[in-house]
């Protein structure tokens, strides 16, 4: 189970939707706000 960065929700990797890629690490977000979050501002969720 991966966890969501912005939101520290457990994400299933085999059913999640929303993914971002940064550095060559996947990262797993439960929504698209999330996503967007997590894509405007990579660096405060420790990427
Ligand atoms: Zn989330």
């Amino acid at each position: 189970m991966a966890k969501d960065p912005v939101c520290n929700m457990n994400v299933d990797e085999k059913t999640a939707k929303y993914t971002s890629e940064i550095s060559g690490e996947k990262v797993y977000l439960c929504s698209s706000a999330c996503k967007q979050q997590f894509d405007q501002n990579p660096s405060k969720y420790g990427h």
